[in-house]
Formats: structure tokens, sequence, C-alpha cells
């Protein structure tokens, strides 16, 4: 087998993210850590997802903007390398806009809004009845970014399962419509940690809601997070007795410390009473610390030369292009939307 034969073998990875804020350690956990162990054994697509991103902040395009380069820096500086993982940016992909406007006669209105990770964003952005069109339909744009690239595997958090669910909906849909399969269902593949809590304990750690670690975070700033972490109300004192469970410290000593053996020994003496959440924070933010230093250190090297990361997301961007359109035209092909006379009656 050829080179390109052994890489189209490879099942394909589409996963991304929307360019709303630099990632954080939530997005480590939840999906850049397998997209890291992923990109030696899958053909991997990643996609900065500037136009879904807009979809709650048509405000302000240009925070959008700016970010695409800053999830990039973050991409690189966590160990994606573009040799083995394909960087893309969505708005520049116009099959995916074409896909996305196919794929919107396959999708209810009434079935969007039964979403329950939608119902949870519309709810948490407080749009109530004010959502906008382009925010409802992001599912079916999110079906089409997957299946152009013909993804049989998503990386990703909890959050994102139910649109999986509906991108495979679509998909069994159109191949019906079709009759052949010409789009593979995909799968998604969480985690150890498929959801981070913020450091509010709020469910989860998010761009857009400031409960954030991100990973180029200083030591400062790590130490001044963990500070304000929940931990449990209830220990008011070092000498009681603390709770583990729902205590946003030791879910991330569990997400981040190297040592599982000197985490269980922690949790113990934390349950037995005797070990101050001062003293368990401190331990956490060392661990954080030595975690991120490396990750900022080489974010700020690329970080220092835009134009060479500009090469590598525009480079990627073409040879998406290539992939997008095939799919486009094929699905296009199958649905008869082609500029040819009617074929003879047989
Ligand atoms: P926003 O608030 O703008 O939606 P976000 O922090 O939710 O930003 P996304 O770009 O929406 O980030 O998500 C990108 C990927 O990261 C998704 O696969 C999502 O499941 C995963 N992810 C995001 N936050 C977490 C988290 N706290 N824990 C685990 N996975 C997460
Ligand atoms: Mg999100």
């Amino acid at each position: 087998m050829s080179q390109s034969q052994i890489a189209s073998a490879r099942p394909v990875i589409l996963t991304g993210d929307r360019t709303t804020g630099p990632l954080h350690l939530g997005h480590y956990a939840g999906s850049l850590a397998s997209r890291l162990a992923l990109q030696h054994s899958h053909r991997q697509y990643l996609l900065l997802a500037d136009a879904q991103a807009l979809t709650d902040n048509a405000d302000d395009p240009t925070r959008i903007r700016r970010n695409v380069l800053e999830v990039a820096f973050d991409y690189l500086a966590v160990g994606i390398d573009p040799a083995l993982t394909t960087i893309c940016v969505q708005s520049q992909l116009p099959a995916l806009a074409e896909l996305t406007l196919l794929y919107m006669n396959f999708v209810t209105v009434s079935r969007l809004e039964r979403n329950p990770t939608i119902k949870a964003e519309i709810a948490q952005r407080g749009f109530e009845r004010d959502v906008p069109a382009g925010f409802l339909c992001y599912p079916v744009a999110q079906a089409a970014d997957i299946t152009a690239f013909k993804a049989t595997v998503v990386p990703v958090g909890e959050d994102q399962v139910p649109l999986i669910e509906q991108t495979n909906e679509i998909v069994r849909r159109i191949n019906r419509q079709i009759g052949r399969e010409v789009l593979p269902e995909a799968a998604a593949r969480l985690s150890a940690v498929a959801r981070l809590p913020g450091v509010d304990g709020r469910a989860k750690m998010s761009k857009s809601t400031g409960n954030s670690i991100p990973l180029s975070a200083s030591a400062d700033e790590i130490r001044a997070a963990v500070g304000r972490m929940y931990t449990d109300p209830g220990h008011l004192r070092a000498a009681d007795p603390g709770r583990v469970e729902g205590n946003v410290v030791f879910t991330y000593l569990d997400a981040f410390a190297p040592d599982r053996e000197d985490v269980e020994m922690l949790k113990a003496h934390y349950r037995r009473g005797g070990l101050g959440d001062m003293t368990v924070k401190r331990r956490l933010t060392d661990i954080l610390v030595a975690f991120l230093d490396p990750i900022r250190e080489r974010r700020a090297r690329y970080a220092a030369d835009p134009g060479e990361v500009m090469r590598v997301l525009k480079a990627g961007t073409a040879a998406a292009r290539t992939v997008t359109q095939a799919t486009l035209d094929e699905v296009r092909a199958g649905l008869g939307l082609v500029l040819e006379a009617e074929p003879e009656p047989a």
C-alpha cells in the first residue's frame, strides 16, 4: 500500500471549536487530549468554526475573527501537528454552507427546538423568543460539517452528543432519499472527562460564561482561579470532614493530576478531616502550573509569528475545500440537482 492509500484507509475524524475565545482546560480534558492521541491513527480534520460562532455573536464579528488565530495558537501549542491534522476555517468552505441549505429541508423546526443542547444553550444565553434562526439551525450546519468530511468519529464533550444524534438523523434521511449510502453515520467519542465543570462549580466550563481557566493562563491567573474554586460549603474548618463529590478542586485533580495514588490519598484525608481547602488548592495550583507552563511557552512562540500560523490555516483550508466540495457534488447529484437534461425514460 502506498502512503496515500494508508492515509485514506484511516477512519476520518472531524471536530472543531467555535472561535469565541481562547481554549480552556475543559477543551483539553473534553477533546484536545483525545485529538492529540487520535491524530496518529486517524485522518483528522479540525474546524475553526467561525461561522457557527457568529450564530450567537452577530453583534461582535471582530471577536470571532480575532479568535480564529487564538484557537489555532492553542491547537499548535498543545501539540496538534499540521502534518497529521488538517486545520481549516469553516467560513472559507462554501460547500459547508451549501450542504447546510440542502439539509435544512430534511429537518423540522420542532425537532431543532426539542434538541436538549439547543434548549439549554438558548436558556443560558437568555434568547427566549428572540433566538437567531442561524442559532436554531446550527445543528444542521454541524451535520454539514461532519458529513462533508465523511467523518465517522467525532471526539467531543458530553454537551455535543444530542447534536451527533441530530446529524445521524439527517444522514439517514438523506441516504433514504437518495437511495444509497452517500453519507456515513458518525459516532461521538467521549473522553474520560466528558464535562469539566467551571471554576464556579457550574455544570460546564465554557468560554462564554467567564468560569474558565484558559490554556494561556499564567501562574498568577491559575492561582487566582483555583482560589475562587467552589469546594464543599459544609467544610468550614480544616479539621472538619469534607465532601469530595461535587467538590470542583477534586474534580480537577482527577482530571489533571499525574499521580492517581496521590489524589486518592488526598481524598481520603479530606473525607476524614484535617485537610484544609487551602492546602488542596495549593496542590492543584502547582499541578496546573506545571501542566500549562510548557503549553503557554509554546503558544507564545506561535503568537509571535502569526503569519506562519496563517499559512498553516490557508493550506489546511485549501485541502478541506477539495474534500468538502466532492461531498457536496455527490449529495447534489444524488438529489437530482444537476444541470442536465432529463434522463431518457427506461
Ligand atoms: P462557547 O461557550 O462559546 O460555546 P465552549 O467553551 O462551549 O464555548 P465550544 O467551542 O462550544 O466551547 O466546544 C468545543 C468542544 O469542546 C466541544 O466538543 C465541547 O464538547 C468541548 N468542551 C467545551 N467545554 C467543555 C467542558 N467544560 N468539558 C468538556 N468538554 C468541553
Ligand atoms: Mg459551546
